[in-house]
């Protein structure tokens, strides 16, 4: 697979353009931003971290039947996907209390929900990703009826999914944002609101979930970072460790739900 030109810099990412027009690759950077950019970092090989332990999540999604854009580990880095048109929408699933639901209904971190709560953000910097409602992205056109309850099935399914995943590696999902994308079909105009599948993109790591640690509740994901709690290079090495094994080899990233001894 050739790495052609820069399609795209984020924050924490980079697509790059291959030969084929249906194929991306997404490299992952050490650069870590918070608070809408206002503080900004680099967590010593996050990149690889978060690459890593991506592609062995969406590897367990896939073999659950959940579609998402990977393709295949590339190395350390970076990852193939499959090019989407990102819709402009963040899923937030909640289990537990803390961060923005705590701020907005002023409530303790830490309070295990009788439900998952699902919540949509519309992705915008500027705005710092305000939470907004069916009616809003309805009204708006950015997605059909059918385009957002196929949204909610999928992100409940895969709440569950990882739950159980992280459960069985002794830590408490406590909530995570997940991006979804319409698959571009060529190198031309990306589908538009009911147009191509929608696919799980983006990546899911310590960057875009809380994790917790089960009995002790020390906190192994960017929160670390946000917060100035120290130790966030050894947090998200842990996370590694428990998802893909001590060396982070991508052998041990089974499609198992259950921890692979390496
Ligand atoms: P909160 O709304 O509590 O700040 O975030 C909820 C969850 O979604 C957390 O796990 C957080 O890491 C993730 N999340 C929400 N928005 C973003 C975002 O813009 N970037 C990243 N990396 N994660 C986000």
């Amino acid at each position: 697979m050739q790495q052609g030109e820069k399609l795209y810099e984020g924050k924490a990412k980079i697509l790059y353009a291959t030969n084929d027009p249906t194929l991306v690759i997404q490299y992952f950077k050490d650069d870590a931003t918070a608070f809408n950019a206002q503080k900004r970092g680099t967590i010593v090989d996050k990149g690889v971290c978060n690459n890593l332990i991506s592609c062995a999540l969406f590897q367990y999604l896939e073999s659950r039947g959940v579609p998402t854009h990977f393709v295949r580990k590339l190395d350390d880095r970076s990852m193939l996907v499959k090019r989407l048109g990102i819709i402009p929408l963040e899923v937030t699933m909640r289990n537990i209390t803390a961060g923005g639901m705590s701020r907005l209904l002023g409530i303790d971190e830490g309070m295990v929900l009788q439900r998952p709560v699902f919540e949509w953000h519309y992705k915008s910097d500027p705005l710092g990703d305000p939470l907004i409602n069916d009616d809003h992205i309805l009204a708006l056109g950015a997605a059909t009826p059918q385009e957002l309850a196929a949204l909610r099935s999928q992100s409940e399914r895969i709440n569950q999914l990882l739950k159980e995943y992280f459960s069985a590696r002794g830590i408490d999902l406590v909530d995570f944002k997940l991006e979804f994308g319409r698959l571009a079909t060529g190198a031309g105009q990306p589908p538009g609101p009911g147009q191509g599948t929608i696919l799980l993109g983006d990546e899911i790591s310590p960057d875009t979930c809380r994790f917790w640690e089960q009995g002790t509740r020390r906190k192994l994901d960017k929160d670390r970072f946000r917060r100035d709690l120290g130790d966030v290079e050894a947090a998200y090495q842990e996370m590694v460790k428990r998802v893909v094994g001590p060396a982070g080899s991508s052998t041990a990233a089974t499609a198992s739900g259950k921890p692979t001894a390496v």
